[in-house]
């Protein structure tokens, strides 16, 4: 139970073994040599070209920041980046450019999924033939989304350009003692990962294999039956040790919160977004907008439970769902900004576009529920600059759709084409 015997991560964790390693448990790679052949990895990172050419043209364009559309609009791609989009005849298409075709239909940016653990390689690929070009994990069990990010800076048509999590930080690690060395210390706490020193070990070690986000947890899971999501795992101290140790490594935290004093500690303990949030009392919201925390509503999840077979989780999302919803639009129209995640896992993708369907059904417009899914998911995940639209300089991250998302916001569920750094998938 002495954690001070506990020495600090060692330095023998390179991130390149670490990355190796996190590669073969998610089985990425072979993907990456087939993707990717070359004589060795240092020869490929100098100078190699990291996205493709290609001219999106015809269609009509939506830009999701302004709410602008244009029609017949063109958008050139080159070397992964837009470097134009807009009305055909405003810039110069480069001769020979690849096209594709949209005409009849619409144009947006890739899609920003700020909820998703991809533990493999075909779910980082079903996540992107889905919409999402960009996503933040929820964490994963063994690091595999560390090497999921790697992934998709080698392959970008392999795996949304992803902020990852690491490990949960969670009073029991079970399985995921294993994922390091570092971590199996802390086998030895009766208690689980409760303390300052093993919070913050957790953490450190996810720094270490180098996490750009930190997830935790208030509340028990509402996932599992035998669980009771309102029940507190973790108060604010503990949470505020979490978000301390993220700090010092210059990473913010997303909390999983289900109860109304889970989401008001973790929120008062300076979490960056809140995951789930179906209790979040109207004292928290003020203080979320008084701070800029992010809500991760997970909407999908949520209405996934009420169609369980599992007769409790069946009953749990027929309660939490209309209370969620509800939430979501006080949050909305009070200012707390809103981020869509499916917080999918297990080997079943669900499209973001999902996400933004039910954003649609709480209450909020077309728009700002497709502002969920791009301009606001992107700037939680630090990608304001990148993701979310389509203009000079963003990433070549393109969705078409059969029809207009304003009118409809469903066809987002089923893009007909997606684009990923200028490489048509
Ligand atoms: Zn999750």
């Amino acid at each position: 139970m002495c954690v001070e015997s506990v020495p600090p991560p060692s330095s023998r964790l390179t991130r390149r073994g670490v990355l190796a390693g996190a590669a073969a448990l998610a089985g990425t790679t072979a993907a990456l040599t087939a993707a990717a052949p070359r004589a060795n990895a240092s020869t490929a990172r100098e100078g190699r070209r990291t996205g493709g050419d290609l001219v999106v043209e015809g269609g009509t364009l939506l830009d999701p920041a302004t709410g602008e559309v244009t029609e017949d609009a063109v958008v050139v791609i080159a070397d992964g980046v837009v470097r134009s989009a807009g009305r055909r005849g405003k810039a110069a298409v480069p001769e020979g450019a690849e096209v594709l075709d949209a005409h009849g239909r619409w144009i947006l940016p890739g899609l920003v999924e700020a909820h998703i653990h991809l533990n493999t390689a075909t779910e980082a690929r079903d996540a992107v033939l889905l919409g999402a070009t960009s996503a933040r994990s929820g964490s994963t069990n063994f690091y595999q989304d560390i090497a999921v990010r790697e992934l998709a800076r080698e392959a970008p048509g392999q795996a949304p350009r992803l902020r990852a999590a690491g490990i949960f930080v969670t009073p029991d690690l079970g399985d995921t003692i294993l994922a390091d060395p570092e971590l199996t210390p802390l086998a030895k706490l009766r208690e689980g990962v409760r303390s300052p020193e093993a919070l913050r070990r957790v953490v450190e070690v996810n720094l270490a294999r180098g996490a750009d986000v930190i997830k935790t947890r208030v509340n028990e899971r509402a996932g599992l039956p035998e669980q009771d999501p309102l029940a507190q795992v973790y108060d604010r101290e503990q949470l505020s040790a979490v978000v301390a140790a993220a700090r010092r490594g210059g990473k913010g935290v997303l909390c999983h919160s289900y109860s109304e004093k889970g989401c008001h500690d973790a929120v008062m303990a300076g979490i960056r977004s809140l995951e789930h949030g179906a209790f979040v009392g109207e004292r928290t919201l003020h203080e979320m907008r008084r701070r800029g925390t992010y809500f991760t509503p997970t909407l999908t999840a949520i209405a996934g439970l009420a169609e369980s077979s599992d007769p409790v989780l069946a009953e749990r999302g027929r309660q939490y769902l209309p209370v969620l919803k509800r939430a979501v639009l006080a949050a909305h129209e009070l200012g707390v900004p809103l981020a869509a995640g499916t917080d999918s896992s297990g080997g079943k993708i669900k499209p973001i576009g999902r996400e933004v369907e039910l954003m649609r059904a709480a209450g909020l417009s077309a728009l700002d529920a497709i502002r969920t899914a791009t301009t606001g998911a992107a700037k939680l995940l630090g990608l304001e600059r990148t993701a979310g639209r389509l203009a000079r300089g963003f990433a070549g991250d393109v969705l078409l759709v059969d029809g207009d998302p304003l009118a409809d916001v469903t066809v987002l569920k089923k893009p007909v084409r997606v684009v990923r750094s200028g490489f048509a998938l």
